[in-house]
């Protein structure tokens, strides 16, 4: 049950903002909450790998052309040679991190789990961002361990950090229509904060367009801006309109670039406290991903050698890092690499890699 109260003065005024303020005031605003977290003219992005290691999943979210119910003939569950194959090409290409993140199987066993991150660490080292929180609950509920410790077994295993995949709109009048059997609000922010006080870092995300409210939205940022107070965990955020193309709610209208500025200035304006904002661009295009950096992005996300989830789902953009580059630098800013804490490494990724 959600505590925050929409009547609020703070509330309201956030709401007229996001609702009212010309746009490109809007911009100014964010920009400024952005120059001042990050005042050197650089922006950051990292190179790593989505690796799904299974479609097969339960859940049945409504917004999902990802998944495959069980006994579907085209369900699957990659191999530990697999993944660590996938590994070895990300590794190729300097990627330092691979997010790993899969469907509800209820056939694989927790020990499953515990095993490849063991594997990974021992035979394909690398930094392992995984499991997002709707993930570690349905761990929770299906092997019966409790939350906690799911997260310190995953962590003892090799588990490095976890992706606020799931996340979607954090309301559950919202999340009980489009994501019922997933994890609820408060569940999934529990998550996070568990793996925080475990000493994890974490990122999370909003997909909106799903039908919500603009109130919805401002709720969802005030959610996580309280947990950020408490823990101070949360590395970045990153929002994403909803791709309905082939999912149960293709009848829903594609939001446009300019919702997608306005919930991200909003975004940078309101988590203040959370030191990193993602310019979109593998869903809005290099173009709006470009003006999402003076709309409050500091960051350009990932080049992603896969990305399942969303590109089973409608429009994805890909570009070479030469591209990512070359688009940062027409922003007016300075690219750089990073590692997976946003820690920027010396050298820029030399051209011919990509
Ligand atoms: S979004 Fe994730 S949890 Fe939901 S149906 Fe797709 S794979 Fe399953």
């Amino acid at each position: 049950m959600s505590h925050i109260d929409r009547s609020s003065p703070e509330f309201r005024d956030a709401l007229e903002m996001y609702e009212r303020a010309p746009l490109l005031e809007l911009g100014a605003r964010a920009d400024a909450v952005r120059r001042h977290l990050h005042p050197e003219s650089v922006v950051s992005y990292i190179v790593d790998r989505n690796i799904n290691y299974t479609n097969v999943c339960v859940a049945d979210c409504a917004f999902c052309a990802f998944y495959r119910r069980p006994k579907d003939g085209e369900g699957y569950i990659l191999s530990f040679e697999e993944i660590g194959a996938k590994i070895d090409e990300c590794k190729a290409l300097g990627g330092m991190q691979i997010l790993l993140q899969g469907g509800h199987n209820p056939y694989i066993p927790f020990e499953w789990y515990l095993e490849l991150m063991r594997y990974i660490k021992q035979h394909h080292p690398i930094h392992i961002h995984g499991f997002s929180p709707s993930e570690v609950v349905f761990f929770s509920e299906r092997y019966k361990i409790p939350m906690p410790e799911v997260v310190r077994q995953l962590r003892d295993a090799g588990l490095d950090s976890i992706p606020g995949g799931g996340g979607e709109i954090l309301v559950d009048a919202i999340r009980e229509r489009v994501a019922r059997k997933k994890a609820q609000t408060d569940e999934w922010l529990g998550v996070q904060e568990e793996a925080h006080r475990q000493g994890m870092k974490t990122s999370v995300t909003m997909m909106y367009g799903m039908g919500e409210s603009h109130a919805d939205r401002i709720e969802h940022l005030f959610r996580i801006r309280e947990v950020q107070e408490r823990t101070g965990g949360f590395t970045a955020f990153i929002c994403w309109p909803l791709q309905p193309e082939g999912t149960a709610m293709a009848d829903h209208v594609k939001t446009d670039a300019v919702s997608y500025l306005r919930t991200l200035a909003m975004a940078r304006i309101i988590l203040d406290n959370v030191p990193n904002l993602q310019s979109s661009w593998v869903t809005m295009g290099l173009k709006v991903g470009q003006v999402a950096l003076r709309f409050g992005a500091n960051d350009f996300g990932s080049l992603m050698m896969e990305e399942n989830v969303v590109s089973a789902a409608g429009t994805t953009y890909r570009a070479t890092i030469a591209e990512m580059e070359r688009s940062i630098r027409d922003a007016g800013f300075t690219p750089r690499r990073r590692r997976q804490d946003y820690s920027l490494l010396e050298e820029p990724l030399a051209a011919a890699a990509a």
